[in-house]
C-alpha cells in the first residue's frame, strides 16, 4: 500500500514536471516571436542621489506584454531567454532601446541596463553596446551596465578582458545585487567597477536587523575606501531611506521613491518630483 501512494505521487510529480516543462517550451516559442512582434517593453525605475535627494538616473527593467497572459516579469522569461541563446537578440535590443529612450532625457540623467551573465563571452555584447551608442548619440557616460557577481563564478576564460573592453567604450559598470552572491572581494580591484548595487534583501525593513545593518555599513566602507559608489535597493519606507542615507550610501532606489514606469511618463514624473518631500531624509 506504501508503495502504491509512493507511486501515485510520483506519478502526480512526474506529470507536473511535465506540464512545466510543456509549459516552459510554450514561453520559448512565444518569445521567439515576442521582439518582432514588440511584446516587450522597457520601464524605467528612478535613481536618486541621497545627498540633494535629485534623480540622477533610471534602471531600464523589461518587462513582457504576453497577448494571453498579460504583463510577465523578467524573473519569469529572463532565464528562458537565457537558456534558449535569446537573450543575445533581446539583451541587444533592450541596450539600444534603452540608450535611444536616454537620449531625450536631460543629459544630467544616466540609464542603467542589466546585462545577464549568459551574454558574455559572446564578443555580441561589445558589438552591441557600441552600435547602441553610435546610433542613439548617447555619451557613454551616461550609460551604466549592471552586472552580477554570477559572472565571475561562470569560469568565462576572459571577463577581465571583456570588462575592460566594456569599460574602455566610456561606459560604467556596476555590481547588482551586492551581497548576495559568493565572489571575492578581490574582484572590486581587479574588475573596473564603479558601483555597487546593495541588494534589496539587506535594506527593506533592516533597520534593526543589527547583522544586515553590519553588512550594509562594511560594504558602504569598503565602496568608500575603493572610490566606488553605493546605491542602496528596495527602499519601500521613509525608515528604509533614513537608515541607508545615514549609513553613508550614496544613493537609492525604490518603491518609497518610484515604481518603474514607461519611457512616455518620465517628463511629467521629472516635472513634478520634489526631492525635499519624497526623499524626506534626516541628513538634509
Ligand atoms: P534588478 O536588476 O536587481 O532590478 C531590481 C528589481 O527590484 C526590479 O524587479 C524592480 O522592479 C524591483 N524593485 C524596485 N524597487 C523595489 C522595492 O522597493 N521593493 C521590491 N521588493 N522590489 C523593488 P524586476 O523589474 O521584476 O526585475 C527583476 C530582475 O530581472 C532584475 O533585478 C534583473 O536582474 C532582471 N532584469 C530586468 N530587466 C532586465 C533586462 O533588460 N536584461 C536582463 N538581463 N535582466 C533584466
Ligand atoms: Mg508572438
Ligand atoms: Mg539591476
Ligand atoms: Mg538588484
Amino acid at each position: 500500500r506504501a508503495k502504491d501512494q509512493g507511486r501515485g505521487k510520483s506519478m502526480v510529480f512526474d506529470d507536473a514536471m511535465h506540464r512545466e516543462a510543456e509549459e516552459r517550451r510554450r514561453l520559448q516559442e512565444d518569445l521567439r516571436t515576442a521582439l518582432d512582434d514588440g511584446e516587450l517593453r522597457l520601464v524605467y525605475q528612478p535613481i536618486v542621489d541621497l545627498d540633494h535627494g535629485g534623480v540622477i538616473a533610471f534602471e531600464a527593467l523589461m518587462r513582457w506584454q504576453h497577448p494571453e497572459r498579460g504583463l510577465l516579469s523578467p524573473g519569469l522569461f529572463i532565464p528562458i531567454a537565457e537558456e534558449s541563446g535569446l537573450i543575445d537578440a533581446i539583451g541587444g535590443w533592450a541596450l539600444r532601446q534603452a540608450c535611444r529612450d536616454a537620449a531625450d532625457w536631460p543629459r544630467h540623467l544616466g540609464v542603467a541596463v542589466n546585462l545577464s551573465p549568459a551574454q558574455f563571452g559572446q564578443a555580441g555584447v561589445l558589438a552591441h553596446v557600441t552600435h547602441a551608442l553610435a546610433e542613439s548619440h548617447l555619451a557613454p557616460h551616461r550609460l551604466e551596465l549592471e552586472i552580477t557577481e554570477a559572472l565571475f563564478m561562470a569560469r568565462h576564460g576572459n571577463n577581465e578582458r571583456f570588462l575592460n573592453d566594456l569599460h574602455a567604450l566610456g561606459v560604467r559598470l556596476a555590481l547588482d545585487d551586492f551581497g548576495t552572491g559568493f565572489s571575492s572581494l578581490g574582484y572590486l580591484t581587479r574588475f573596473p567597477i564603479q558601483k555597487l548595487k546593495i541588494d534589496r534583501s539587506f535594506v527593506h525593513g533592516r533597520a534593526d536587523d543589527d547583522g544586515r545593518r553590519a553588512v550594509v555599513e562594511a560594504i558602504v566602507g569598503i565602496a568608500h575606501s575603493l572610490g566606488l559608489v553605493t546605491t542602496a535597493e528596495g527602499i519601500e519606507t521613509a525608515e528604509d531611506l533614513a537608515w541607508v542615507t545615514a549609513l553613508g550610501c550614496s544613493q537609492g532606489q525604490g518603491y518609497h521613491v518610484a515604481e518603474p514606469m514607461p519611457a512616455a511618463a518620465i517628463p511629467a514624473f521629472l516635472a513634478d518630483f520634489q526631492p525635499a518631500s519624497r526623499v524626506a531624509c534626516p541628513a538634509l
